[in-house]
């Protein structure tokens, strides 16, 4: 059961293969590492499967249906379930945490005071929840975000970078915490990084981009203490 499929993808920006070719299926509950070095096409391959870039050749199905024959309204519907989690952290400086994490609610309109608590809770920041994120490391701010990734319940995750800025400590808290959003929540994980560790510590398998070509897919084998 696969939750995202590419087949045969390519994404050109006039000459330039961002993308060449690529075919993959990520399976659902899945935690998907995808490497490369900069310019290997990892950001766009994340916006193919946030539905933000659409191929130029092949086809993309993200929760089974096509984003690229999909009008505005049913791409921001799919849009609610994939939660995004980045490098920056990108949290609304002039809102608390609690703020920031109903927001994804608040752009439908929506509430659920319950569920933000629950989450903030979920992520270890319930005493957090009226300050400002500047008042916070930067390790408790992507934990902020991923728990306003979580607030639409979106059974996919993408997260691009997201332990790029963080020291060693905050790093291995916030794998942990992506890691147990599949216990959890069931939630499938897409971790972009440079980082093999982190890919290392938590994917099942990872997928490595050279040059906008998929080099080559595989499971990733760790010890059983930490699967
Ligand atoms: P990565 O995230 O692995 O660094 P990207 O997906 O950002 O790689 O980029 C892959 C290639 O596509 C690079 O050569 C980049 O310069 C090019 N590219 C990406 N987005 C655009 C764009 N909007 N316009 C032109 N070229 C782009
Ligand atoms: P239950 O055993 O009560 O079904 P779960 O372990 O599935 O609970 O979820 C715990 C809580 O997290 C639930 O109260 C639910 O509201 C919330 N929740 C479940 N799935 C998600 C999700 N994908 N994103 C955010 N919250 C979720």
């Amino acid at each position: 059961d696969a939750i995202a499929v590419l087949e045969h993808v390519s994404v050109r920006y006039g000459s330039v293969a961002a993308l060449d070719d690529v075919s993959l299926e990520i399976a659902r509950g899945e935690i998907l590492g995808v490497v490369g070095e900069s310019g290997a096409g990892k950001s766009t391959l994340l916006n193919l499967l946030d539905a933000a870039t659409h191929p130029t050749g092949g086809r993309v199905r993200i929760h089974g249906a096509d984003p690229a024959r999909m009008g505005g309204g049913e791409i921001r519907r799919l849009r609610r379930r994939i939660g995004m989690v980045f490098q920056s952290f990108n949290l609304l400086a002039n809102r608390t945490v609690r703020q920031n994490v109903a927001l994804p609610l608040k752009l439908q309109r929506a509430q659920d005071p319950a569920l933000v608590a629950e989450l903030l809770d979920y992520v270890g920041l319930a005493d957090r929840a009226a300050h400002y994120p500047a008042q916070l490391s930067g390790g408790q701010q992507q934990r902020v975000a991923i728990a306003r990734a979580l607030v639409t319940r979106p059974g996919l995750i993408l997260a691009d970078e997201p332990t790029s800025s963080l020291d060693t400590r905050a790093t291995e808290d916030v794998l942990e915490l992506l890691a147990s959003t599949r216990r959890d929540f069931g939630t499938t994980v897409v971790l972009v990084t440079h980082e093999l560790d982190s890919v290392a510590a938590i994917a099942d398998r990872a997928a490595v981009l050279e040059a906008g070509a998929l080099r080559s897919v595989f499971p990733v084998a760790r010890s059983a203490a930490r699967g």
